[in-house]
């Protein structure tokens, strides 16, 4: 637990809690700039998922697969599953983007990063490559888990990429943007999520 960590400190009663299995949260975003956005975070703080025990790995598969699957359902849509491995995060514990997104982020992300990566099969591997690389960024599309070399990555990385993709860049910036911009989608989700009693 860190004191100074909104993760640590805020989730367990937040209005955005979805779900929580004995070693996740699983929360609602609560500025989604793709409507649907759900995040996997660890109860426990850890820096990424490149640093979480491998001892968690089938409760993450299993928290991972019941998301992946209430999207689809929901939002008829192929997931996507995006990370910050440390560099770019804009809060410094573990937390797995997963959203509904029917488009190829792969080119645009190796122009932007480059394209020395690793395909990955599982946590071990991607623990492997943040002992290896210090820092990451994990990108998963069509059930492939690229693991990118990075260097610097602005801040938000993530969000920018979608508030560009999707041009709406007034979205991008969590901490300055209106909130008001992002009330329908979340009660959305929120509504979607509570009517769904398979996964309650
Ligand atoms: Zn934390």
């Amino acid at each position: 637990m860190d004191n100074n960590c909104i993760f640590c400190n805020q989730l367990q009663h937040d209005l955005t809690l979805l779900d929580t299995t004995e070693n996740f949260y699983l929360i609602a975003e609560k500025y989604p700039i793709v409507k649907g956005t759900i995040l996997i975070i660890p109860k426990k703080h850890y820096s990424c998922y490149g640093a979480i025990p491998k001892k968690l790995e089938n409760e993450f598969i299993a928290v991972k697969s019941k998301v992946e699957k209430f999207i689809t359902e929901n939002y008829h849509s192929p997931v996507i599953f995006l990370e910050h491995g440390i560099e770019g995060q804009t809060i410094f514990h573990a937390h797995l983007h997963c959203l509904p997104f029917n488009q190829s982020l792969l080119n645009i992300i190796t122009q932007q990063l480059g394209n020395k990566y690793t395909l990955i099969k599982n946590l071990s591997q991607l623990k492997k490559e943040f002992k290896r690389l210090e820092k990451y960024f994990y990108y998963q599309e069509n059930n492939k888990s690229y693991v990118f070399e990075v260097g610097r990555l602005s801040p938000g990385y993530i969000r920018i990429l979608f508030a560009n993709t999707l041009n709406c860049p007034q979205k991008a910036n969590w901490k300055t943007a209106n909130p008001n911009l992002f009330t329908e989608d979340l009660n959305d989700l929120l509504q979607r999520w509570h009517s769904n009693t398979n996964f309650c």
